[in-house]
């Protein structure tokens, strides 16, 4: 067993080898596997190669845990593994991957990765490597040994290799140990390795709480000086690690967590910062609360989808740039709730970037908050029937919750409205509506005044 490190960081060059851990010294077995991945272990060594299951597939099976995904790791390279596999992909460009595709289980097989030390003709060559002016690493297809693999790794935990042709688990920094102390431990220097990639700072984090570990000094230490380097990282590559962060059910964990380390302006830059100022009143316990559901919901296999945390985020800023609006500009409510949506929408997207198919569903939910309070003649049932309804409503009953909770409960009416007028039938629905007009006659003159609005006030977006 090797002894336990007591420098700053894990050496980065182990010259003592792996430490190698029989079948009756790890909880690793077959049984804990997927059949998909056991076949392309076994082609790949039947094809004259080594190879392992590598990273979450080991490190959750030594914690007990079911994992999420089998990633293996191999010694051939992408062409050898697609000359042995019908089903087989290749992808990526920063990383090149192999996927091997048993209809829609994917299993990802990586060829060994090398080091970036420039001595190799491979790393000088702009095609296989290549670093950015920050260290970021752009491009990483240079192959080397499972020892230039492991140190390439981020977290000790996701260094460890299993193999079916010996049944030994190979643990190459100590991981084993780390698992025992529940320690989240970068491999090598924590400043180089957040430089060479800063989502590792994000990774980090999403370990701790997924694993239930604690973050090591050395690695945490770098964390907030480094936090500006994900300003580097494609919209594109946060919007995954949004997903990732937020919705595997530890959401309200995760965001503390990247609140404590600085990292959640680079998801939420608008967000943050009325939370730094405290300008907005309701915003720390409805985020709150919505993490909160959604970590309940995914705790219980219900169905989530990220464009109501979307909203939910965004609504109270929203809410005052329509007030910032309103004191400086002579808008229609619409056309404010439209231009306000605009703009922090355009400045969210900077920082992540929202699939369409999502934004769609963010304005459709904050369209019907308005929508909602418009109840008179066949507002109601159009309201109703609206596809994203439901969550419009829950999105309400959240606002409800919150702003009630610290006192206001100008919803109140129109939740308790809404939440039996699902469970009538339709005479009683009418007279909910009828009676609506009777108590409140001001709703009536509403619709009548919008009407005689010019059409070309519509908005443009
Ligand atoms: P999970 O799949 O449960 O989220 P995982 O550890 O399997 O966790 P993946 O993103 O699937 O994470 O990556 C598989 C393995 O690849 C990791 O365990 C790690 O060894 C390596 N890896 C992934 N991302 C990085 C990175 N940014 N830097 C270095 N190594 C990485
Ligand atoms: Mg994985």
């Amino acid at each position: 067993m090797h002894e336990q490190k007591s420098a700053s960081s894990v050496p980065a060059k182990r010259s003592d080898g792996p430490q190698i851990l029989s079948r009756d010294k790890h909880p690793v077995s077959r049984q804990h596997i997927s059949s998909n991945a056991l076949k392309v272990l076994y082609r790949l060594n039947k094809g004259g190669f080594d190879a392992y299951l590598v990273g979450g597939g080991v490190r959750d099976i030594m914690l007990g845990l079911a994992p999420k995904d089998f990633d293996i790791a191999t010694n051939a390279t992408p062409e050898q593994i697609k000359a042995l596999f019908r089903n087989c992909r290749l992808i990526g460009r920063r990383f090149r991957l192999a996927h091997i595709v048993f209809g829609r289980d994917i299993i990802e097989v990586a060829t060994f990765r090398g080091h970036h030390d420039g001595n190799s003709p491979q790393a000088s060559c702009a095609k296989t490597s290549k670093q950015s002016e920050h260290g970021m690493l752009l491009r990483d297809n240079i192959y080397g040994s499972i020892e230039e693999d492991a140190e390439r790794r981020d977290f000790t935990i996701n260094a460890l290799y299993y193999s079916v042709a010996n049944f030994n688990v190979y643990d190459f920094a100590n991981g084993v140990e780390d698992i025992k102390q529940r320690k989240i431990r970068l491999i090598g220097d924590p400043e180089t390795r957040y430089r060479e990639d800063p989502v590792r700072m994000l990774r980090a984090i999403r370990f701790a709480t997924k694993l239930d570990m604690t973050i090591s000094k050395e690695t945490a230490a770098p964390i907030i000086a480094l936090a500006p380097l994900l300003d580097n990282i494609p919209p594109a590559r946060l919007f995954e690690e949004f997903l990732k962060l937020f919705l595997s059910g530890k959401a309200l964990e995760n965001f503390h967590m990247l609140r404590q380390y600085e990292l959640f302006r680079y998801f939420f830059p608008v967000v943050d910062e009325a939370l730094e100022q405290q300008s907005l009143l309701y915003l720390p316990a409805f985020l709150e609360q919505a993490f909160n559901n959604t970590d309940e919901r995914i705790n219980n296999d219900k169905r989530v989808t990220p464009a109501f945390l979307f909203a939910a985020l965004l609504w109270y800023p929203i809410q005052q740039q329509i007030k910032v609006l309103k004191q400086t500009s002579s808008l229609t409510p619409q056309d404010a709730f439209f231009t306000a949506y605009g703009e922090v929408m355009a400045r969210q997207q900077q920082s992540i970037a929202i699939p369409k198919r999502f934004q769609t569903v963010i304005k459709d939910i904050l369209i019907l908050q308005e929508r909602l309070t418009r109840r008179d003649g066949k507002r109601a049932y159009r309201a109703f029937e609206h596809p994203k309804f439901r969550a419009g409503y829950d999105f309400l009953l959240l606002r409800h919750q919150v702003e009630s909770a610290q006192g206001n409960n100008d919803l109140a009416e129109l939740t308790d409205w809404w939440t039996e007028f699902q469970q009538r039938n339709y005479e009683t629905q009418q007279q909910m509506i009828k009676s609506l007009a009777r108590s409140k006659p001001s709703t009536r003159r509403t619709p009548r005044k919008r009407r005689r609005s010019p059409r070309n006030n519509k908005p443009q977006h």
